[in-house]
């Protein structure tokens, strides 16, 4: 394609990230191997030296790992991107860049489990000062902020409650205190969202999720603005180690290929779905950007263009009823994760969130009821069936007739 950067995303999904393959492969082949040869030592030193651009070692630039980069940072509309190990390996590795002992980050209080617990134990552990706050209030960012407060990372919409944060107002915020807006755009993929747009300074991303789809990889990705960021994430990268084979590049691309097809699908099911949850009498409430009950769905409709796939609902019943569900969906798996092809459903305070304790959840905001769906794109009356008879009223756990 000439000129990528006119086409729509629609079109830059299936053919973002074009590997020249001197063999004319439409596919971008598997370069399998951890190495390159040199022609002579010439050719090694200028390579070395960054006279020459080329492949050295694969911890340090692979083409099938690039052609990935290369697609996604042309999704987010970003320079470029540099592929991770995991989610968390891209999120580590960006905070542990732009951040040294002494410095100060500001970050959402509705984040990714993990993420939470490298900002308020490993960070501060290194002499990193973490300040936890609801970004869906900008002026309670500003409170916080200090002389030193150099990143303001905030994942949005946040997880497991669905919290919306105003893009446009936080970079506005970070900005005016000299700070960087960090992004984590897992949820929404650059089809729904692209926070460049609105300020953001780098974005990071679970591939493992939407961007991959099948729930067959794990690997992340961080996009950058400019080549001064690349070249610094890169150097930190490639010495913290934390990079994606090529093996795992290649499927998380053909993953793309799909990515607005997939994302129409995930928009319409999850539409269908939380309509028919905030109707159902065993519910109490229901979390979803797209419905007009959500306390941000303006923001959500400035920001992006649709609502995404993932729903969090509050069941009547409390503990007992999402315990009764989850043992009773039948279509749906009982699995963390999300954004996969496959509908899954996940019961936060007694799985993932279990350890944390009632009175800790509680301030988490994560009622004992709540139950989040990731929203597949199976038909959708199916999904809908399954949720139906697994919520009946009184369920009880039926006495076991077998073994
Ligand atoms: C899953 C997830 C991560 C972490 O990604 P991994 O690939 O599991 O390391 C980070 N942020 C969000 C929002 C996620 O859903």
């Amino acid at each position: 394609m000439k000129n990528p950067d006119d086409a729509s995303l629609e079109t830059k999904v299936v053919h973002g990230g074009a590997y020249r393959c001197p063999h004319m492969a439409v596919t971008p082949p598997i370069h399998q191997t951890s190495t390159f040869a040199f022609r002579d030592v010439d050719h090694g030193a200028a390579l070395f030296s960054g006279e020459e651009k080329g492949y050295i070692y694969s911890r340090m630039l692979n083409p099938t790992v690039e052609a990935l980069e290369e697609c996604v940072a042309e999704l987010e509309g970003g320079h470029a991107g540099l592929a991770c190990g995991s989610g968390m390996a891209a999120i580590n590795t960006t905070l542990t860049t732009l951040l040294c002992a002494g410095d100060h980050l500001v970050c959402s209080d509705a984040v990714y489990g993990p993420t939470c617990t490298l900002v308020e134990s490993i960070l501060p552990r290194c002499g990193i000062e973490c300040t936890v706050v609801d970004t869906s209030n900008a002026d309670a960012i500003q409170s916080v902020m200090r002389d030193n407060t150099k990143v303001v990372y905030v994942e949005t919409p946040g997880n497991p409650t669905l919290v919306i944060s105003d893009l446009e107002t936080v970079s506005q915020v970070a900005h005016r205190g000299g700070a960087l807006l960090v992004v984590d755009n897992t949820f929404m993929t650059p089809f729904l969202q692209q926070p460049f747009r609105w300020g953001a300074d780098i974005v990071v991303h679970s591939l493992t999720k939407f961007l991959n789809g099948h729930a067959d990889v794990v690997g992340g990705m961080i996009v950058v603005k400019d080549e001064d960021q690349y070249s610094r994430l890169r150097k930190q990268l490639n010495h913290l180690g934390g990079v994606l084979s090529p093996f795992d590049s290649f499927l998380v691309h053909r993953g793309i290929k799909t990515l607005a097809l997939r994302m129409e699908r995930h928009c319409a099911n999850a539409t269908r779905v939380a309509r028919f949850l905030e109707s159902h009498p065993e519910v109490e409430w229901v979390r979803f950007p797209g419905l007009k009950s959500h306390p941000q769905y303006e923001v959500a409709r400035k920001q992006t263009s649709g609502p995404g796939g993932m729903i969090s609902f509050g069941l009547k019943g409390g503990l007992a009823a999402g315990r009764a569900m989850m043992n009773s969906v039948k279509l749906c798996s009982l699995a963390v994760s999300l954004g996969g092809v496959e509908s899954l459903v996940q019961h936060p305070a007694s799985m993932t969130h279990a350890s944390m304790g009632a009175e800790a959840r509680r301030r988490a905001s994560i009622s004992d009821g709540l139950v989040r769906i990731s929203v597949g794109i199976e038909n959708v009356d199916d999904i809908i069936r399954d949720l139906d008879q697994a919520m009946q009223p009184n369920r009880i756990p039926a006495p076991s007739t077998c073994c």
